[in-house]
């Protein structure tokens, strides 16, 4: 029935809604002839899709459409206290796309959005125009790649170049891309930077089988990374979250070994560790989206207004993976979210 059902639905991008007034801007006639067979449509905003009242996610995140729109201020936000500042005092974050193609079950979107339609804002210029103010004042760590995954999206998008492109001007910035993409063929296209981090995620085998659908496996990750390295980016892992299974010390510490079987450490910038924390009120739409996830209906502990595993199983959890890792890396480059 699942299959029949997903062979039902139109292919992904099989309808484009474009904001009338960035029909003609230069990035949106580029999405556009990536995708001559997709059906256009003409909107006033895009909220007026994004945000309709009684949209199926989980049906919509199979058949996923593009929204093309305008950013409105605020152009770039204040980090969130849920994410790691690695030690950073201005911390901002971006965000150019709104949603993801890929389909972790654990992914707060779900939560925080009303679609799973992906948006894309074309005007990056109002973004970096922000950030060029900030940057007037004090140095800026910024984080694009967070309510998405920009380098999946590369091949028809290229943010991640042009992020690239800007920050070569600005040694006081420091942007980090968080990815589990193994595109390389958008790699190629990217030169390293001092101050951009492409910063992936890795999961233990268990939790990208059953959780992470649709993204590239750990060894595909890791087969990436090492071009990366290679290649002279700069390059941050992130065990986070780190997701609470059925022999999870086991899985995780195959995943540890393996990473530093495969990547040379010393080259590695730093690391972060993170358990599962999310918004309360994020879980519960997921948990209405996902009623038989095992892992998102775990009985988080909320402390103000905030979902995580219980404080002893949380600090056991950090500890343990702190452990693993500090055989391979030291400790100043360990960054651990509390
Ligand atoms: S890759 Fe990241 S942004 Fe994309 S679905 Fe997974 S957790 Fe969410």
């Amino acid at each position: 029935m699942n299959s029949l059902c997903v062979n039902l639905l139109n292919p992904p991008f099989s309808h484009i809604y474009i904001e009338k007034g960035v029909v003609d801007h230069p990035n949106t006639v580029k999405i556009l002839s990536r995708f001559p067979k997709s059906t256009q449509v003409i909107i006033k905003h895009y909220k007026d899709i994004f945000n309709r009242s009684r949209q199926n996610y989980p049906v919509q995140k199979q058949s996923q459409n593009l929204i093309i729109a305008e950013k409105r201020p605020p152009f770039v936000y204040r980090g969130s206290p849920l994410c790691q500042n690695f030690g950073n005092d201005n911390f901002y974050y971006a965000n150019t796309v709104i949603n993801c193609v890929y389909n972790c079950e654990y992914c707060y979107l779900q939560g925080m959005y009303p679609s799973a339609n992906i948006v894309v804002f074309v005007n990056l210029d109002d973004i970096f125009g922000d950030v060029r103010k900030l940057l007037k004042s004090d140095p800026v760590y910024l984080c694009i790649s967070y309510d998405t995954d920009l380098l999946a999206l590369e091949g028809f998008l290229g943010f991640s170049e042009k992020w690239f492109e800007f920050a070569r001007f600005y040694p006081h910035l420091t942007v980090e891309l968080r990815t589990k993409s193994a595109n390389l063929n958008s790699l190629e296209k990217l030169t390293p930077q001092e101050n951009v981090i492409l910063a992936w995620t890795l999961s233990c085998e268990y939790v990208w089988e059953k959780y992470e659908h649709g993204t590239p496996s750990p060894m595909q990750r890791l087969n990436c990374i090492e071009k990366a390295l290679a290649k002279g980016f700069q390059i941050r892992l992130c065990f986070d979250p780190v997701i609470y299974i059925k022999d999870w010390e086991d899985e995780y510490g195959r995943l540890i070994e393996k990473v530093f079987r495969e990547l040379p450490a010393g080259k590695i910038k730093d690391v972060s560790i993170g358990g599962f924390r999310i918004p309360c009120d994020y879980l519960k739409d997921m948990r209405k989206n996902n009623p038989n996830s095992a892992i998102i209906n775990y009985p988080f502990n909320a402390v103000n207004d905030v979902y995580s595993y219980p404080p002893d199983l949380s600090d056991r959890m950090n500890s343990y993976m702190l452990g693993l890792i500090r055989k391979y890396m030291p400790e100043e480059k360990i960054f651990t979210w509390k």
